[in-house]
């Protein structure tokens, strides 16, 4: 739909924020480029506030922002956010407005059960904050995929893509999903492949590597920091494009040896990782950890942090200032 639709739909409307990271910022500030009338909701000495304030928006507190608004975007950490829904949106969002998620994972696995008289909409760029303002900024936009669960006033859909569109998706695309295969596939993605499989995958490697009696450094080199190489020709230009940049040497390894590695076991594996995001099992213990204080989340991630790949890692990063972009310069730093 074109960015008419917005106008038609929001312009009247009064959208209310919640948060202000890496999400909130950019639709924030996307919304408000497209013409909308956009109130961010933060709690007072959160550490945001003062730079949703800086870009020039109104701030008020979560309850203030919704009481009023015609759409409440929930850009907050999803863990907080049934308790934002209890305490400040529930008693406070008008009848008829839209309640909007970046995320299904609350309302799909029954932490946030909205209210029957308010639409459900579910917008979720593919892509970073920082990119879906970039992008925006350069008169293009991140595609988004939007979902309904809840349509109360006849218009849920016509909302979401209003609101996709406001932050810049509808220029590039808009692909409807439901709050079921968003959270599902989304956890899947970053347990099985993104984040759980790729450092297993490194630490593994690293270990097999060592183990075999490398040097740790040549090791780091060449199972993780090279990694970012094939990583950029994937998201370029898919496997097709990886294959093209790589020698021959390194193909037919790929061929023969891939499939040794990543072979049918690892497959049936992640059929129970989401088995287990299917029926609740991730969910409900995910929350009891959470809600427990998170002792073992602590103790993996320290593990993960003690890993002997690290340790070089740190070493070896130190002496390649081009990974720290933002780092105070030598020069900066000894004054
Ligand atoms: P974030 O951690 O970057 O920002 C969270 C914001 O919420 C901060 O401004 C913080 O101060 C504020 N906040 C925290 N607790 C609060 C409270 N109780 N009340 C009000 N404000 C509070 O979050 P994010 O990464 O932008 O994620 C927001 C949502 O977007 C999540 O549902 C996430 O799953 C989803 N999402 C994120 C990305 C991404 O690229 N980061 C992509 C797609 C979807
Ligand atoms: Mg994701
Ligand atoms: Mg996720
Ligand atoms: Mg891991
Ligand atoms: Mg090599």
């Amino acid at each position: 739909m074109s960015s008419n639709t917005t106008n038609d739909t929001l312009a009247k409307a009064r959208i209310a924020v919640l948060g202000y990271g890496s999400q909130g910022r950019a639709h924030a500030l996307n919304l408000r480029d497209s013409g909308l009338d956009v109130v961010v909701g933060l709690r007072p000495g959160g550490p945001t506030w003062a730079k949703a304030e800086a870009d020039g928006f109104k701030v008020v507190e979560p309850a203030h922002a919704v009481t009023n608004a015609d759409l409440v975007a929930v850009l907050t950490p999803d863990m907080v956010q049934p308790k934002l829904y209890k305490e400040s949106i529930e008693p406070n969002i008008k009848p008829g407005a839209a309640l909007l998620f970046a995320h299904g994972f609350n309302v799909h696995f029954k932490q946030i059960e909205p209210r029957k008289d308010i639409d459900v909409i579910l917008v979720a760029p593919k892509g970073p904050g920082a990119l879906v303002r970039t992008e925006y900024e350069r008169g293009r936009g991140v595609p988004c995929i939007w979902a309904v669960y809840q349509d109360v006033s006849g218009h849920a859909q016509v909302k979401a893509i209003s609101y996709a569109d406001g932050i810049g998706g509808g220029r590039a695309m808009l692909i409807k999903t439901d709050f079921k295969e968003e959270t599902e596939t989304d956890l899947f993605g970053e347990q099985a492949v993104l984040c759980g499989g790729a450092s297993s995958l490194v630490q593994a490697g690293f270990e097999t590597l060592v183990e075999a009696g490398y040097q740790p450094e040549i090791a780091y080199y060449e199972v993780l920091h090279e990694l970012k190489l094939i990583v950029d020709l994937f998201y370029e230009g898919g496997i097709t494009k990886m294959l093209e940049f790589v020698s021959e040497t390194a193909q037919y390894g790929d061929y023969v040896s891939g499939p040794r590695v990543i072979d049918a076991g690892v497959k049936e594996r992640m059929k129970g990782v989401l088995t287990d995001i299917q029926d609740g099992t991730f969910a409900r213990n995910w929350i009891a950890e959470y809600n427990a204080g998170l002792p073992n989340y602590r103790k993996f991630k320290q593990a993960d942090l003690d890993h002997p790949v690290e340790q070089v890692g740190h070493k070896l990063r130190a002496r390649m200032p081009w990974l720290q972009p933002n780092a105070a310069k030598p020069a900066e730093a000894l004054k």
